[in-house]
């Protein structure tokens, strides 16, 4: 999986500066001017109470204003999904998923003309919640595109909410899915204890 620092980990924004530190050029000093970057300040070394380096965040989310460094993994950014809420409509069903990360309480709702033919409402286990997140970073959620779109004579269409601490992602799809979606379904049905067909 590569890293793209220039995409926000909280918000997924690809709107992100850099922060720049020291005695800028002239070069740089214009793109602080232009509000094309930020001056961090005079240094770009700090030591911590026990003299360790301090990594400076380098890049600026000009959406959230969250900042990180090259250091901040990955996986920061998927712990802090608090929940997830899926939709997906098809000329037969409607399907409602709703994953509180944060409770641990999970409702899905599965819609097959117009009558209920699963619905259920449960808490699951520390271990299937943290499993679940680390297998949404193994899918790539958070660099999923805002939109997938395909021709088709069908009508299928899915959306996403991805609540985290301080932002809203939204991911959606009309008669097109991400590469690795069937792998996600899988393992949301797995959290439900479930299988969801549509
Ligand atoms: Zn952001």
């Amino acid at each position: 999986m590569s890293i793209v620092y220039k995409i926000c980990p909280d918000c997924g924004s690809h709107d992100v500066i850099d922060i720049v530190y020291g005695r800028l050029s002239n070069g740089l000093k214009k793109l602080v001017e232009d509000g094309k970057a930020i001056f961090g300040g005079e240094t770009g070394y700090y030591f911590n109470e026990e003299g360790k380096l301090i990594n400076l965040p380098i890049y600026h989310c000009q959406n959230c204003s969250s900042k990180w460094d090259r250091e901040d993994s990955l996986a920061i950014a998927y712990q802090k999904i608090k929940k997830i809420i899926i939709k997906c409509n098809t000329p037969n069903n409607e399907i409602f998923i709703d994953i509180n990360i944060s409770n641990r309480e999970v409702f899905y709702e599965q819609i097959y003309n117009n009558q209920i033919l699963k619905k259920d409402f449960k808490k699951v286990s520390v271990e299937a919640i943290e499993k679940y997140l680390s297998m949404l970073q193994f899918v790539d959620l958070l660099y999923w595109k805002p939109l997938y779109e395909a021709e088709s004579i069908h009508n299928n269409q899915w959306t996403m909410t991805i609540v985290k601490e301080k932002s809203r992602v939204y991911k959606s799809g009309i008669n097109a899915y991400p590469s690795n979606w069937n792998a996600f379904w899988g393992v949301t049905c797995e959290l439900l204890s479930t299988t969801i067909d549509f």
